[in-house]
């Protein structure tokens, strides 16, 4: 039977992006070598980092405008402890929006390196929305944001306009909407969300950003280390790279970012429109907040759990609970779920409207 997998993270791929990766585990580029088995310094595995580097920021419209992209590990989390260690100055501080759980995740790290400075939080509102009005102090070292918010199913529409650089957490939209990348002077996202398997992050930074803390840092947490040996520092996790380039290579020969974005507007607006008419449900987050991502909704009456849960269940959605911390359901549409998969859970929350 047909999965429809709305899972958070890991997440859905194109199949084309499984079919290559698979037959690279055999055979990659007719090397007669599996791409599990071949040195990170052989020319084919080179060129491959270099493409995947090259086309990260080609997909961003960040070429030629003084960006480094990077594929590291550790996952998003390794980030939420490197970007302090890397951009807060010894006797500096920095600035944080507090929009949910992972934006906590790095402002908990960013703490142990200095004075962090929360400049807004809806925590109070289990994270329901995303604080507008703020003020950023100036003479932080950067101000760090989430644009999307997994498990709340919130997105940032709009970014601040400050002097000092941005730091933006991009784990769960990246390369899902188009938007002035280069007002960001740091990115990172951890790719089992939207760009490939889990074992990799890309990190872009800004020339310029860098060496300016004053600190010692530790070569393996250092983003300059990283950038000097062209993201061959250490034995980088090569079949997430090579699958994460295959998902990028996918996403251009559809047309890129603009193309992909108005298949998710499509899909998070069908998936809305429902959640709104269907009297069964009810949206979680903050209507102008809502994320095209992770859309998070309830039961209106939760007696109809087990009737709704058998109903998607058996119409093939996979991956529809609510993160342990919500409940509920939420549905992730990433680039490679297909409008289909979110016609068929829409089908099962008419069913059980219907028969309920
Ligand atoms: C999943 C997620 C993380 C954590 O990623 P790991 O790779 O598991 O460390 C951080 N930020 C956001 C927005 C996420 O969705």
């Amino acid at each position: 039977m047909k999965k429809h997998n709305f899972s958070a993270g890991p997440c859905i791929l194109p199949q084309e992006v499984f079919q290559k990766a698979s037959a690279a585990i055999l055979n990659f580029n007719d090397t007669g070598l599996s791409i599990l088995e071949i040195s990170h310094r052989s020319k084919e595995f080179v060129a491959v980092m270099e493409e995947a580097r090259a086309l990260a920021l080609e997909l961003l419209g960040l070429t030629g405008k003084g960006y480094h992209a990077l594929f590291l590990q550790g996952g998003a989390s390794m980030e939420f402890l490197r970007v302090p260690y890397n951009l807060m100055k010894v006797d500096g501080k920095a600035a944080y929006l507090d929009t949910g759980t992972w934006a906590s995740g790095a402002i908990k790290e960013a703490k142990a390196f200095g004075e962090t400075v929360v400049v807004a939080s809806s925590k109070a509102d289990n994270y329901t929305y995303i604080p507008k009005a703020f003020e950023i102090p100036t003479d932080a070292n950067y101000f760090h944001c989430t644009s999307n918010n997994t498990i709340y199913g919130t997105q940032m529409n709009q970014f601040p306009e400050t002097n000092i650089p941005i730091v933006c957490d991009m784990s769960s939209d990246i390369f899902s909407r188009s938007l002035d990348f280069s007002k960001f002077d740091l990115i990172y996202a951890g790719a089992q969300k939207n760009m490939g398997p889990a074992g990799t992050t890309l990190v872009v930074i800004k020339e310029g950003l860098l060496n300016q803390t004053g600190r010692s840092i530790p070569n393996i947490l250092n983003y300059q280390q990283h950038i000097d040996k062209e993201s061959m520092y250490n034995t980088p996790p090569v079949f997430a790279v090579y699958t994460s380039l295959l998902t990028l290579q996918w996403l251009k020969n559809l047309g890129g970012i603009t193309a992909i974005e108005k298949n998710n507007e499509a899909k998070a607006a069908l998936l809305y429109n429902e959640v709104d008419r269907n009297p069964l449900f009810k949206g979680t987050a903050a209507k102008e907040d809502r994320s095209k991502m992770n859309a998070t909704f309830l039961l209106e009456n939760e007696a109809h759990k087990t009737l709704f849960d058998n109903l998607w269940k058996e119409a093939g959605v996979s991956g529809l609970n609510g993160h342990r911390s919500v409940g509920g359901y939420r549905a992730s549409m990433y680039n490679a779920l297909p409008l289909e998969s979110v016609e068929v859970l829409v089908k099962a929350m008419r069913e059980l409207e219907r028969i309920a």
